[in-house]
């Protein structure tokens, strides 16, 4: 297993994150301990000491799982990370009762890592308001010994990342975000690295395969990696990537079986990062992905001075490019974003009147955009 340093303590460079736990009968909620138990054995025994898990996770009861499986361990041998869940706004408030119920959940008397969780555009204005009481209280916590390292997790772009930094920077040690191959540019996780440079702190990889379907490429697109590299799966690609970059100290991964838990044990059991050619390579991967169905919007914002229903045509189109490369709603990111708009300011308020697309140098349809973009929020 490789190792990262972080502040004298040594991590492993790969964490098992228990957001995709194996469960019974295919029911999220129902976790199966036994598995749980089984993995998190094996995985110690490879030496995974980082072990991520929330609040929301299986239904409230992935914290309950990970924090038996992990006390058949001694308590110094591994770290365990939990996040405070934001994400709901009705939790604003509740910060205490959350925070202690979490410790009896996972049997614990301290966290190792805690998380502000999932600091975004819907809830960036809730978790800098001071009415909520949130930091103070976390801080309180870590003077007391119950939080050993506090950090943040962020799905927002790089504005709401900056106002949480502008806010909260100081106590931050370390963040977590989005970073894989395809989002790197997609989702301008350089940027948000490049942005956690500038405080110091360290990233932590979170969907470093996007949930597995950045595994899923064309057969063509697997024959040139394998071609590469005829040892390694597209998911150890993915994770190889990540090697490559400096600032990422650990990877989470939600392993749900004991296959996937050794490949990538054995991946991380050496850094074999990208070379030129290789990551050229991948970036074909990620063109053809990106070629499928998604607009090639630059956000020059030529339109949106056209656009008598004031749209954030460029914002609305990032959006929308989510949707098609995660397919179906997009997941989460593209309806919480429209979500937080205003009636009139989402797809659908569209009246397909034209003028943008007149002026658009990509020559996007862009009202036709919009309309399939509504549709497919609508389910
Ligand atoms: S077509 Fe839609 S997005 Fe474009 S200018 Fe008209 S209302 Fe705005
Ligand atoms: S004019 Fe076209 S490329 Fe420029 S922001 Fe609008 S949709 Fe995007």
């Amino acid at each position: 297993m490789l190792y990262k340093d972080f502040q004298g303590l040594k991590l492993s460079a790969l964490g098992l994150g228990a957001m995709r736990l194996p469960v019974v009968d295919g029911d999220d909620t129902k976790i199966d301990q036994d598995a749980v138990n089984g993995m998190v054995a094996y995985a110690m025994e490879q030496g995974i000491n980082y072990y991520d898990t929330a609040w929301g996770y299986h239904g409230g009861n992935s914290e309950v799982a990970l924090g038996r499986a992990l006390a058949q361990h001694p308590r110094d041998q591994f770290y365990l990370a939990t996040k405070f869940p934001g994400y709901d706004l009705s939790n604003m408030d509740k910060v205490e009762e959350i925070f202690e119920r979490q410790l009896e959940k996972t049997g614990m008397e301290y966290f190792d890592f805690y998380l502000i969780h999932n600091v975004c555009e819907s809830n960036i204005d809730e978790y800098l308001n001071p009415a909520h009481g949130i930091m103070p209280y976390l801080l309180e916590q870590k003077k007391a010994g119950r939080i050993r390292h506090l950090g943040f997790s962020a799905h927002g772009a790089i504005p709401v990342m900056e106002r949480f930094l502008e806010a909260y920077g100081e106590h931050m040690e370390f963040c977590q975000i989005q970073l894989n191959f395809l989002d790197w540019r997609f989702q301008n996780a350089k940027g948000k690295v490049d942005l956690l440079k500038k405080y110091n702190l360290p990233v932590w990889v979170m969907e470093p395969v996007r949930g597995g379907k950045l595994a899923q490429i064309s057969d063509e697109d697997a024959a040139r990696l394998h071609e590469l590299r005829p040892d390694e799966s597209t998911v150890a690609w993915a994770f190889r990537f990540i090697q490559g970059i400096p600032e990422v100290c650990v990877t989470l991964s939600g392993m749900s079986n004991m296959d996937q838990l050794k490949e990538n044990i054995q991946t991380f059991s050496e850094d074999k990062s990208l070379n030129e050619e290789e990551r050229a390579a991948l970036q074909a991967v990620v063109d053809e992905m990106l070629g499928r169905g998604t607009v090639p919007c630059t956000a020059c914002h030529y339109c949106t001075n056209h656009c008598p229903q004031g749209l954030d045509i460029p914002k609305l189109l990032e959006m929308y490019n989510e949707a098609i490369v995660t397919g179906g709603k997009g997941g989460f990111i593209p309806s919480m974003y429209v979500g937080t708009l205003p009636e009139d300011k989402r797809p659908d308020a569209c009246i397909g009147c034209g003028s943008c697309a007149a002026v658009c140098p990509q020559q996007i349809d862009i009202p036709g955009t919009l309309a399939d973009f509504a549709a497919k929020l609508a389910g």
